[in-house]
């Protein structure tokens, strides 16, 4: 297996049929190596979250082909790609989608309780991720108690809880002020690379964009490498 986890080739993707269709991706390519930070930077409407939803198996493109950790994705069923999204894909959102009825620890430790794990080791997990990220202490808090910054940096904990080994984040930072966008930013990049994750970051941010080890765009549907 090589080390791209992350892997598209020839993608296509539209929305709409005839006259009405807009065509996102053409023919897109992109290899992410494990522990690597790649950030994508593009206008808004220009395919960056089609292109990590692709790459999250949350939409299956109309053409071409993704490969997580050395598995050719098109071939497999809904009950393959759901085992592959829940056991080798973290999903950060921009708005952190955690469930309000549940505490921090409680929403951590979720996806280990699906994926079989015990209720003390998913715990301890969760807790130990809740402390890399310095939001340990509000473990007990529902999200509503949280600040923007904290309930973030939560949703990076319950993405990273199942050790994926594809990250992908979609405008994680994109609600958050300068600071708290500079904390939570290198909060995910530590975790990332700690985990040796391959990781695709969608941003507006060009400070942090810097930081990532590449930065692409989009252009005509087909990814592209910048510099800013
Ligand atoms: P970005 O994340 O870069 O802002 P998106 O991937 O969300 O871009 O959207 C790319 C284009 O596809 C936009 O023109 C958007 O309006 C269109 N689009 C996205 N999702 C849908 C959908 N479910 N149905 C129709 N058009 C969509
Ligand atoms: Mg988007």
């Amino acid at each position: 297996m090589s080390d791209a986890h992350l892997v598209l080739e020839g993608v296509k993707h539209s929305y709409g049929e005839g006259d009405k269709a807009v065509h996102v991706l053409e023919d897109a390519y992109l290899s992410v190596k494990s522990g690597e930070i790649v950030a994508i930077v593009a206008p808004s409407g220009a395919g960056k979250s089609t292109l990590l939803h692709i790459g999250g198996l949350l939409e299956r493109p109309q053409a071409g082909e993704v490969t997580i950790c050395g598995t050719p994705t098109m071939g497999l069923g809904e009950r393959g790609r759901t085992l592959m999204r829940r056991d080798t894909i973290g999903y950060v959102y921009q708005f952190h989608n955690l469930l309000p009825e549940f505490s921090a620890l409680e929403n951590v430790a979720m996806p280990q309780l699906i994926s079989g794990y015990t209720s003390n080791s998913a715990q301890n997990r969760a807790q130990t991720l809740l402390d890399m990220l310095n939001v340990g202490p509000r473990a007990l808090h529902r999200p509503a108690e949280l600040s923007g910054g904290e309930q973030q940096r939560v949703a990076i904990a319950r993405a990273a809880a199942n050790h994926p080994r594809v990250i992908l984040a979609d405008e994680p930072t994109g609600n958050l002020d300068p600071e708290t966008s500079d904390l939570v930013f290198k909060a995910l990049a530590g975790l990332i690379r700690e985990e040796g994750a391959a990781a695709l970051i969608a941003t507006h941010n060009h400070d942090l964009a810097r930081k990532a080890d590449r930065i692409v765009t989009l252009r005509r549907g087909r990814v592209e490498p910048i510099t800013l």
